[in-house]
């Protein structure tokens, strides 16, 4: 008999989604992953992560649900465009954000409400190279945020594997309300990262908040989240020295993010 990958159809339980799709289940491994209590990323309903699926939509993780004992039901599959094009629209009261999200699903009456953080993942899925997103609140990480000068921390790197992993350096998202407010923040922000060093940001930190890693693989995903946190503690751990700090020269961060064997350690981590 012909082996073939079939489509479940559990549309007869309100809340399910295609437990088949290999997106949706890569996509629930990633967020298991960054909400286990060992890593440090996200406790209770914090963070949320995202995955382009097909043409104009994506999945982004519901309201309410907590990442480290998410199921596919957890998803929401949203469309693309009525949440770009809030992005470039008026200001909306809450109301008319729930409205939206609501709207924005692809099967209304069997997910459950999209994040509210929706629309910064519309975005970032929007741009090239952007496959997967992964938003944390890591502990470390929160520390440093909250920091008077952050944004200058944000611009350096301590050691070598935090450049392969995360970039040469960290776009940075002064603290504004989340939901739209924050997500056409992201956007400023990353559109002068991208102008300033031709690239998507690996890591993006946002004051008060957390970190958005936008990637092409899950892979990447988890090396950038990873990365970040260690590297916050790096920060954290030297600054507490209350010693003058000495990080990376410019000209060492350049040589390593444009090296072609540190490309190649990139592919492998
Ligand atoms: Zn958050």
């Amino acid at each position: 008999m012909a082996h073939s990958v079939r489509r479940h159809n559990v549309g007869f339980l309100p809340g399910m989604l295609d437990l088949m799709d290999p997106v949706l289940s890569e996509l629930v491994n990633l967020s298991l992953k960054l909400g286990a209590s060992t890593a440090d990323l996200a406790i209770l309903g914090e963070g949320n992560t995202s995955a382009k699926v097909g043409e104009g939509q994506f999945y982004v993780k519901a309201s309410g649900f907590s990442l480290s004992n998410i199921t596919p039901s957890g998803f929401s599959q949203v469309n693309i465009a009525p949440i770009m094009e809030a992005l470039d629209g008026p200001d909306l009261s809450d109301a008319d954000v729930r409205g939206l999200l609501g709207e924005s699903r692809v099967e209304p009456t069997r997910d459950p409400l999209p994040s509210v953080e929706t629309f910064m993942h519309a975005y970032l899925l929007s741009l090239r190279d952007v496959n997967w997103v992964g938003h944390t609140h890591p502990t470390p990480l929160i520390s440093l945020l909250s920091i008077e000068g952050c944004e200058e921390i944000a611009r350096q790197r301590l050691f070598p594997d935090e450049i392969v992993c995360c970039g040469p350096a960290t776009a940075f998202v002064p603290y504004v309300d989340p939901g739209l407010p924050l997500a056409r923040a992201i956007r400023q922000s990353v559109e002068e990262f991208i102008d300033e060093f031709g690239m998507v940001p690996k890591t993006i930190w946002l004051q008060n908040h957390g970190l958005i890693c936008p990637a092409k693989s899950t892979r990447d995903v988890e090396s950038a989240s990873y990365m970040a946190i260690k590297a916050a503690r790096a920060w954290v751990g030297a600054l507490s020295t209350g010693r003058p700090l000495r990080p990376l020269t410019s000209q060492a961060v350049d040589r390593i993010h444009t090296r072609p064997d540190e490309h190649y350690r990139q592919k492998l981590i």
